[in-house]
């Protein structure tokens, strides 16, 4: 085949086997070997939880990244596995009485959807704001916030291979129907992308779009190699499966199909990023993962690596710079720290704007320049992506220096502004203008904005 002419270094894999994808729900909890030997306590503390937020873990994962002599402190295992504090006291309380009275399934799932309900699933105006229309109707799986980068949600990536036990998208893994945010229609996609040419950048997301099997993503992406799509320069693809299922690029059935797929979109001048999830250096120290890294850098690809900060798992200086380092050494460009947003269970989960950013500059200074290129902390917050920039003292004042990284206008990116200094507060909105100022530059025109949209 010519594409091995073409690229030598992508050899076929032969010292890895194929493996049996094997993943447990929390039906199956009490099928999983690993966590049996934990107290009784916490076994059913994790059944209650895992009755309201989405639960999947994989056999790779249980095996493989986590170190049990280090549970329940191991970042990966508190990564993947519910833990009690997750929920708040009173919900926990109620789902707790509801499996101890052996409720049936029914009402465990009504109790369950009321809990959720309460979790505020969709923050930053994600729904209402960004929704992009064709020919006068709204395209489904299609959000377009910042003028040069369309979002895809591809209705077969709703899914991961695991799930983040912080995550999000939590409301598109349990199947109610008016938040899932996904689409099947490749054409609308292309149709939209033609009309608008200051589209630069196509970010595939999910869920998970390796998930998906490669004739699937082939479908979105192929067609942008006509020339009517010359303005889409970048692809990217945003995914955890180097993480949960290196394998999917190494030896799944379709995995040579899919590094082909890379190296062809590469080959016709596309720059193709997969935009790996990592949050922790313990993601990374399989061979399998090495293996799916190298095959993917070798068809021209690149990965950069973006992730949350998040309590439990990653909340010290010393795990992001021994990240940034094993990303950097393997080829892997640090692109962002998030700030957690507003997810069901942020009590747990979150560290406060201040806490974030000094743990993002003592990791800075722990690692050489080019692990420096992981920008945040950043809140991608209803206006934009908002980076803490540092803490200091203005006119005796002491303060956040704040810039937009992303902005709903493109006229707000790198213009830095200032909150007042707060120990606790852990998103934008809860910050105040600095210098007795009422409000911040953006807020009236964003605003006005929301009025726009309805
Ligand atoms: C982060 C983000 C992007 C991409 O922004 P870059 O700064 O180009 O990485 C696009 N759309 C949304 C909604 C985002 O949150
Ligand atoms: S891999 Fe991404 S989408 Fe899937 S659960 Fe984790 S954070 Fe959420």
């Amino acid at each position: 085949m010519n594409s091995i002419v073409t690229f030598p270094n992508r050899i076929p894999t032969t010292e890895f086997e194929e493996r049996r994808f094997k993943v447990y729900t929390d039906r199956q909890l009490d099928k999983i070997d690993a966590i049996q030997n934990l107290p009784e306590e916490t076994l059913f503390e994790m059944k209650v939880v895992a009755s309201v937020l989405p639960f999947r873990v994989n056999e790779y994962v249980i095996n493989e990244l986590i170190d049990w002599s280090k549970v329940p402190n191991d970042p990966i295992y508190q990564l993947v596995f519910p833990q009690k504090g997750m929920l708040k006291d009173e919900h926990f309380e109620r789902m707790a009485r509801m499996l101890k009275e052996g409720a049936d399934k029914k009402e465990i799932q009504v109790v369950a959807k009321e809990i959720r309900d309460e979790l505020n699933p969709h923050p930053a105006g994600q729904m209402e704001m960004n929704m992009p229309e064709l020919e006068g109707e709204v395209l489904d799986g299609v959000q377009h916030k910042y003028r040069e980068t369309v979002l895809f949600f591809p209705a077969q990536g709703q899914t991961c291979h695991s799930y983040c036990t912080f995550c999000f998208r939590w409301a598109q893994f349990v199947g109610d129907k008016d938040l899932k945010m996904s689409s099947t229609e490749a054409e609308k996609l292309h149709g939209y992308l033609q009309e608008h040419t200051e589209v630069t950048d196509l970010l595939v997301t999910g869920g998970d779009p390796m998930v998906m099997k490669t004739k699937s993503l082939a479908q979105y992406l192929e067609p942008l190699l006509q020339p009517e799509f010359d303005h889409i320069q970048t692809i990217r693809i945003g995914t955890k499966a180097l993480t949960f299922w290196p394998y999917r690029f190494v030896t799944d059935k379709d995995a040579d199909e899919l590094t082909d797929l890379f190296a062809r979109l590469v080959d016709a001048g596309k720059h193709v990023a997969i935009m790996a999830h990592y949050n922790h250096w313990q993601e990374i120290t399989t061979d399998i993962a090495e293996e799916a890294i190298r095959r993917i850098r070798a068809t021209g690809a690149e990965i950069r690596a973006q992730g949350p900060l998040i309590k439990h798992v990653n909340d010290n200086a010393d795990a992001w710079a021994k990240l940034w380092k094993k990303e950097v050494q393997l080829g892997i460009i640090p692109y962002y720290m998030f700030v957690e947003r507003d997810t069901g269970a942020k009590n747990y989960f979150e560290v406060p704007l201040a806490e974030a950013f000094n743990i993002y500059r003592e990791a800075m200074k722990k690692v050489s320049g080019l692990a420096r290129t992981a920008r945040g902390p950043s809140m991608s917050a209803g206006p934009g992506k908002v980076e803490v920039q540092g803490i200091t003292e203005v006119a005796g004042e002491k303060v956040f220096v704040l810039r937009f990284l992303q902005g709903r206008n493109p006229d707000w990116v790198q213009r830095p502004f200032f909150a007042k200094y707060s120990d606790t507060a852990t998103w934008l909105h809860e910050l105040e203008p600095a210098f007795g100022e009422e409000k911040f530059f953006f807020e009236d025109e964003f605003e006005a904005m929301k009025k726009g949209n309805g």
